[in-house]
């Protein structure tokens, strides 16, 4: 076959440019402030592997023992980086995961003694594919651990890792019918290295920037929806999870709901006689209870200053109201504990309910808690209130 006739040291030292303006591009993406966890480790991976095939094709240039040295150790070492920054990824990463460098290490020093002893280079090869392919398999199956649906990233990294111990595999199937295997020479066997060392190093740096930007995604969507102090949705937030609840494309699963709009009485006095910070701690405290005494379905969201709002789908007005009524009475008799005040707490709750979510406008709904907050107010507090 005329493919066969490809110089196999050009091309390897092709993919030693490659790995260089990979890991360039990669550190890049350093420089950003917002990094995902695991780039770091990548990065270095990334360098060290482009390394360990500088060093596996230098063997042209010195003594075989140094290539086989450093080319294997940096190849291992990067693998292994890869692996750990998946770790780091998936906040699963301990102290004790990086024994899997000593695996390299011990692996390299066995290599050399194979020399040593004069054990041909086709054993080697075998020990150095049998050692990537487990690295693979632990890779493949950190990418696709509790993977979520939109990390298409993690899949493709995976997909890689999965690929890259297939043409591993065939490799190794291809050391049987080539008696006099050596890593220079042009045959099946090294085009599939090539292919596999390109595979990584496309495939890979692929995934990782998929990854990194599907992160920042998902992080600007948790800042743009949640409410940084109390941790509840703010108001972009409750649309969104309201509009997806009563999507009429979806199954509707609600044919009505309740809005409870919840407001902490007096709020503006334990400011005045506490400060801004202990009257934040209040507004925590009370976003836990609530969060605390609402369903799986219902939406918690934090309206404005010191104002929420409860969706409460499937809810009648009468249980909803029994609710209310009763988180009213349980903050107003816990008193909240901060920095060493004991302070006391009461809500007003508005309530409103919409019977077709056909016609479902959650500003309308809103409008009316509001007006029926209004009332809990003027007739004089800590008490719920259903617009009529
Ligand atoms: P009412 O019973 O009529 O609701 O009285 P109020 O004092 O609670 O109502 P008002 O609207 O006059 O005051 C609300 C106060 O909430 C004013 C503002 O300083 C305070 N506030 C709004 N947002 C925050 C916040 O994020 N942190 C703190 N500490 N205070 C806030
Ligand atoms: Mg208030
Ligand atoms: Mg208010």
């Amino acid at each position: 076959m005329d493919i066969l006739h490809l110089d196999i040291k050009s091309m390897m030292l092709m993919c030693v440019f490659i790995g260089v303006l990979i890991t360039g591009g990669l550190a890049a993406l350093l420089r950003d402030r917002y990094v995902c966890p695991g780039m770091h480790h990548w990065v270095s991976g990334f360098c060290i592997l482009t390394m360990g095939v500088f060093f596996a094709v230098g063997r042209a240039f010195y003594p075989l023992w140094v290539s086989l040295l450093f080319g294997n150790l940096f190849s291992f070492l990067g693998a292994n980086l890869l692996w750990l920054g998946l770790l780091k990824y998936n906040q699963r990463i301990k102290t004790r995961h990086y024994g899997v460098i000593g695996i390299s290490v011990l692996t390299v020093v066995v290599l050399l003694f194979m020399l040593k002893m004069g054990i041909t280079e086709i054993k080697r090869a075998e020990l150095v594919s049998v050692v990537f392919n487990l690295q693979g398999i632990l890779c493949a199956r950190e990418a696709f651990r509790d993977r979520a649906k939109y990390e298409s990233g993690r899949l493709m990294f995976g997909l890689t890792c999965i690929l890259v111990i297939i043409g591993s595999c065939l490799r190794f199937l291809t050391y049987r019918y080539d008696e006099s295997y050596s890593l220079l020479t042009t045959n099946i066997s090294n085009l599939l290295l090539i292919f596999n060392a390109i595979i990584v190093f496309l495939g890979l740096s692929f995934s990782i920037m998929l990854i990194t930007s599907q992160w920042l995604q998902q992080k600007l969507a948790v800042f743009a929806a949640y409410d940084s102090l109390t941790g509840i949705y703010n108001r972009h937030g409750l649309n969104e999870q309201t509009t997806a609840l009563f999507d009429p494309r979806k199954k509707r699963m609600f044919s009505h709901f309740c809005v409870a709009m919840i407001d902490i009485d007096y709020f503006k006095k334990t400011n005045d006689d506490h400060g801004h910070h202990v009257g934040d701690l209040v507004l925590k405290e009370v976003a836990a209870k609530l969060r605390e005494n609402i369903r799986h379905n219902d939406i918690l969201a934090r309206y404005g200053g010191e104002e929420f709002i409860v969706v409460l789908p499937a809810m009648s007005q009468q249980d909803t109201l029994n609710w209310a009524e009763r988180v009213c009475k349980e903050i107003a008799q816990q008193p909240i504990y901060v920095n060493g005040l004991m302070i006391s707490v009461t809500i007003s709750v508005g309530l409103a309910e919409i019977l077709s979510t056909a016609k479902y406008s959650l500003d309308d709904a809103i409008k009316k808690a509001d007006t029926a907050l209004y009332q809990a107010k003027e007739s004089g507090r800590n008490r719920v209130c259903c617009f009529s």
